[in-house]
């Protein structure tokens, strides 16, 4: 059996990605979402363990020294980082594993796991971005200021994604990610059991014709 696609989806804070994962994870039965470890406070409505599992500095850093994270990053003051132990024991049943992580923690996932996809979530403007924001009405001003002044930034990041997808209708945003996933499973570097078998059974023929 082929091993899941090891899927990273980045994307500017309010591009909507929240939303594209979970419609991802209700509308089709192959992705499993990894819970990230984070040191930043929950906001309202957010339950340890299923957004984030939500820790101190001192026990996030013992996590780091132990080797569980896949890559960790620091976002805002906060430090984030991706649990090894799941998305190794779910690529290896076959799932698609979801990461919603940000750009540093992608690049550092791309080089450890190079057949990743890389996907990065944008709105379709700036303007667009700054409305949805403020419109969460999650975060205060100067948190809203700082998540803008961390975009401008990530933009420049943008071209080390595999695609860009424009979140404009939510719909046709998760069907697209879907079909993305989809395509890249045919890609060679991730059939690589299906390659070996085939090219097994060729040998064997090609000997019967010695
Ligand atoms: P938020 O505080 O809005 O939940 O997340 C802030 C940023 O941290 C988002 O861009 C989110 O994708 C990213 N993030 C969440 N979990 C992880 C993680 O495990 N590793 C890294 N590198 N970034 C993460």
């Amino acid at each position: 059996m082929e091993k899941g696609i090891l899927i990273v989806i980045s994307g500017f804070s309010g591009a909507g990605k929240g939303t594209i994962v979970k419609k991802l994870l209700k509308t089709y039965d192959n992705y499993a979402l990894s819970v990230s470890m984070t040191t930043r406070s929950p906001r309202e409505g957010e339950r340890e363990g299923i957004e984030y599992f939500f820790t101190d500095q001192e026990s996030f850093k013992r996590e780091i020294s132990a080797g569980g994270l896949i890559e960790y990053a620091m976002y805002c003051g906060n430090y984030y980082g991706t649990p090894r132990g799941y998305v190794e024991d779910q690529l290896q049943a076959g799932r698609d594993v979801i990461l919603e992580i940000e750009i540093q923690g992608a690049l550092k996932i791309k080089e450890q796991i190079p057949e990743c996809l890389l996907l990065f979530v944008t709105p379709p403007s700036a303007k667009e971005l700054e409305r949805r924001l403020t419109d969460r009405g999650t975060e205060s001003d100067d948190v809203i200021r700082r998540r803008l002044a961390r975009a401008s930034e990530e933009s420049e990041g943008m071209e080390a994604y595999d695609y860009i997808v424009v979140n404009d209708k939510l719909d046709e945003c998760v069907r697209e990610i879907n079909g993305l996933v989809d395509a890249a499973r045919r890609a060679p570097v991730r059939r690589k059991a299906f390659i070996k078998e085939i090219r097994d059974e060729l040998k064997e023929f090609a000997k019967g014709a010695e």
